[in-house]
């Protein structure tokens, strides 16, 4: 079997899967769908029944009785046809509901790795356009082959029922017209799309004579240009023609196929006529089935074309939903009964590929209510050990464990729940402030709010605020400074009450009345609890319990602020450049910094001396 039919099987199948909540939509829409495809072909019987049981019968009252059934036919195909509408398109919205839902729930259950591979449009288009995309791959699937294989089949079947011999010796010729309607279908295409291209060609060039109309002056080249103009139009009017001429005898062509099977009917049925074999009106009604059977034959002919589109986006669609997430849950995953938030990182190996080491035999340990400071360069690891503490990342080799349990051992959410984090990068979303707040903690009541807020020292300006809590944050609402934005954020995670935090510390410089206001926010949150203080400026870390530091993907030192000053190595040197005055090098290094603190970059000058 072909690889794109095997394809189209497969993902018919897998789509099929996401029909199955709606069985009984699916059961009324294929018996509405038998009772229309039968319905709309109808008529041409009722013809027959009229020329010989009518016309040559003289049968008045059934003239009555085939008047009605006409009308109510009518009536049935327009109500029906209303109805098989509503239904299919119904069905293929709750499918495409389906894939929708799935592929949002899977996308956020992927890894961030995943999404610092793929680009954002692309992930967009997918939850989108390709999603549509699916939508029309159903229709095809409802309206096209299910609609035209009945529909084709009903036709055949009364043909065969009306006179075997006359259909079949007209269905010889259908082969041909499917052939011949491909063959000729793809040249067409193909003179259509080197037409498309000529005529781009031409207007690439037309916009390049009248960009450059200038230069083209200057070097006297406007006979040269029109002598260009001409060429490119004449091929243009020459493909133009080739397309109307291949159009013109591929249609007659077809035509003729077409005709053939109408005419072995009037012949080979006439001469039944005549012999008796077969009545007026039958014949007519054949006359006309076959003449309706080229529709369904020739819609199905042509539905690769259609399929092929869409089966990209499907194709795309299932691409997603089969990314496995490299962050996985193990099915016995654990809960921490009384978490104390013993923090431990023993010989971990990481990195996002495995030509660029970015961290390499880390070990540390922190214990329940520590405060401890991680600093290095910029780019030495430091948010990837909070990654890896958050599970956003697992390590290459060695553990990260809580309380002396891997955190891959542990259930996700229940890890991520007990881990707040505080950064300047503050997520705020398109609602209140109120809502905003309540993302921390979705039982919080007023009370615990508010409460919250003050600690956060963010009470005050909220309340300040026309609207209070109620008042919309973003594009609709006020403009928050980043200084009230992390305020926002600290009191969201005091709501959150973690075991743990980490604290991605600010580095753009903040007024210092916004400095003191995070100060004090900062202490309320992370009183009693474990805090790991991702530390771009070495002032804040003077009170932790234990510094980390980290340089060219190890650990290089660890201890308290006093052993490390004492040791007189590189933190020692990372301070001496904001604070110290003894090293001429080091002080005009803290002399061209601001006097905030030794910055990153300042780390980063350090670093490479
Ligand atoms: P720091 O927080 O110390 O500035 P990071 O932990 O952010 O450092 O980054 C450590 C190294 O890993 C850097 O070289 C960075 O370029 C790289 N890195 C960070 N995130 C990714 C990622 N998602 N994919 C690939 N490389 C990354």
């Amino acid at each position: 079997m072909k690889r794109k039919t095997k394809g189209f099987i497969n993902k018919t199948f897998r789509i099929v899967e996401y029909a199955k909540p709606f069985k009984k939509t699916l059961i009324l829409l294929f018996v509405i769908s038998v009772g229309l495809s039968a319905i709309s072909i109808v008529n041409p019987y009722l013809i027959k029944l009229l020329i010989d049981d009518v016309f040559i019968a003289k049968d008045y009252s059934l003239l009555v009785v085939l008047m009605f059934v006409f009308i109510l036919i009518f009536f049935l195909n327009t109500i029906v046809g209303i109805f098989h509408s509503y239904k299919s398109q119904q069905l293929a919205e709750n499918i495409v509901l389906g894939v929708k839902r799935r592929l949002f729930e899977h996308i956020e259950r992927l890894d961030l790795g995943f999404f610092s591979r793929k680009k954002l449009g692309d992930i967009l288009v997918r939850l989108d356009d390709d999603v549509y995309g699916v939508e029309d791959f159903i229709g095809i699937l409802i309206d096209d082959i299910l609609m035209n294989v009945l529909t084709g089949g009903f036709i055949l079947g009364i043909c065969l029922f009306i006179n075997w011999k006359v259909t079949l010796s007209a269905l010889c010729f259908f082969p041909f017209y499917v052939l011949s309607q491909k063959y000729f279908g793809e040249k067409v295409k193909k003179q259509r799309k080197k037409l498309l291209k000529l005529s781009s060609n031409f207007l690439s060039f037309l916009q390049e004579s009248m960009v450059s109309i200038r230069a083209i002056k200057v070097f006297v080249l406007e006979k040269l240009a029109l002598k260009k103009y001409t060429k490119q139009s004449k091929r243009l009017i020459k493909e133009d023609l080739k397309l109307t001429l291949i159009e013109g005898y591929s249609g007659s062509i077809v035509g003729l196929i077409t005709f053939t099977p109408l005419l072995i009917i009037l012949w080979y049925g006439g001469f039944k006529v005549i012999t008796g074999a077969l009545t007026i009106g039958s014949l007519m009604a054949l006359y006309t089935y076959i003449g309706k059977l080229f529709g369904p034959v020739s819609s199905l002919g042509s539905l690769n074309i259609a399929i092929q589109s869409t089966m990209v986006s499907v194709n795309r669609v299932f691409e997603f939903l089969d990314t496995k997430p490299k962050i996985k849950e193990k099915k016995n995953a654990k809960i921490l009964k009384d978490m104390k938030g013993h923090i431990e990182f023993k010989n971990v190996v990481f990195n996002y590929n495995p030509k660029e080491p970015v961290l390499q035999d880390i070990n540390f340990d922190i214990k329940p209510g520590e405060k401890v400071g991680l600093i290095g360069p910029s780019g030495s690891g430091k948010s990837t050990i909070a990654n890896m503490l958050c599970r956003f990342y697992d390590p290459v080799s060695g553990k990260v464990t809580l309380d002396g349990v891997d955190v891959k051992d542990l259930k996700i959410d229940f890890l991520r729940s007990k881990i707040g984090i505080v950064s300047q990068e503050t997520i705020l979303f398109n609602t209140t402030i109120k809502e905003n707040l309540r993302l921390g903690n979705h039982r919080a009541t007023k009370d615990d709010i508010i409460k919250a807020a003050k600690l956060a020292n963010i009470h005050d300006f909220i309340m300040s605020l026309e609207k209070g809590y109620n008042t919309m944050v973003n594009e609709r609402g006020v403009n928050l400074s980043s200084g009230q934005k992390q305020r926002l954020s600290i009191a969201r995670t005091i709501l959150k009450d973690p075991k743990i935090i980490i604290l991605d510390e600010a580095t753009s410089s903040l007024d210092s009345q916004s400095e003191l206001k995070i100060q004090e926010a900062l202490e309320n949150v992370t009183r009693g609890k474990t805090t790991l203080i991702i530390a771009h400026r070495l002032s804040t870390i003077k009170n932790v319990d234990k510094i980390i530091v980290l340089k060219d993907h190890t650990l290089t030192e660890i201890g308290s602020f006093d052993v490390l000053m004492k040791k007189k190595g590189i933190f020692y040197r990372y301070y001496q450049a904001q604070f110290g005055r003894s090293n001429k090098r080091v002080k005009d290094l803290a002399q061209s910094t601001s006097n905030r603190g030794a910055t990153q970059d300042n780390m980063q000058q350090i670093s490479e001396k």
